[in-house]
């Protein structure tokens, strides 16, 4: 938990999220500006920066974000027809919440890239 960290306050009960999935290790919950008709966020429970800093520190972790991606994809019913899952990384990548993430995004064509 890091106190001024957008997404350790969902994690923690305190900033409202539509929860989609979680784990022991994960938690994904819908994206407040989405960019397709499926857009959610899969998040680590355990605060790491970015999802370069993640692999780094904990190689397992990582892997259950991804699998909880997938995860996500199938609950939201997008598996067969496909999606996107987006990182990105630091402020040239887009990133604006410096808790790691994957974006999950589908649902109909997706067009152009989120943040
Ligand atoms: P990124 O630009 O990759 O850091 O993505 C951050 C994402 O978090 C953006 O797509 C935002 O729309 C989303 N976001 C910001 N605040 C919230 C919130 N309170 N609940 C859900 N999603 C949020
Ligand atoms: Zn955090």
């Amino acid at each position: 938990m890091t106190s001024d960290c957008l997404f350790c306050g969902i994690i923690a009960g305190q900033i409202p999220a539509t929860k989609v999935y979680e784990d022991d290790l994960t938690l994904a919950f819908r994206d407040i500006h989405p960019a397709a008709p499926v857009h959610d966020l899969v998040i680590p429970k355990a605060h790491h920066t970015d999802m370069a800093s993640l692999v780094a520190a904990d190689p397992p972790l990582a892997s259950a974000v991804l699998a909880a991606s997938a995860e996500v994809a199938r609950i939201e019913g997008i598996a067969d027809a496909g999606y996107r899952m987006v990182v990105n990384t630091g402020k040239d990548g887009g990133q604006t919440v410096f808790h790691a993430h994957v974006h999950v995004i589908g649902g109909g064509k997706v067009v152009g890239l989120p943040g």
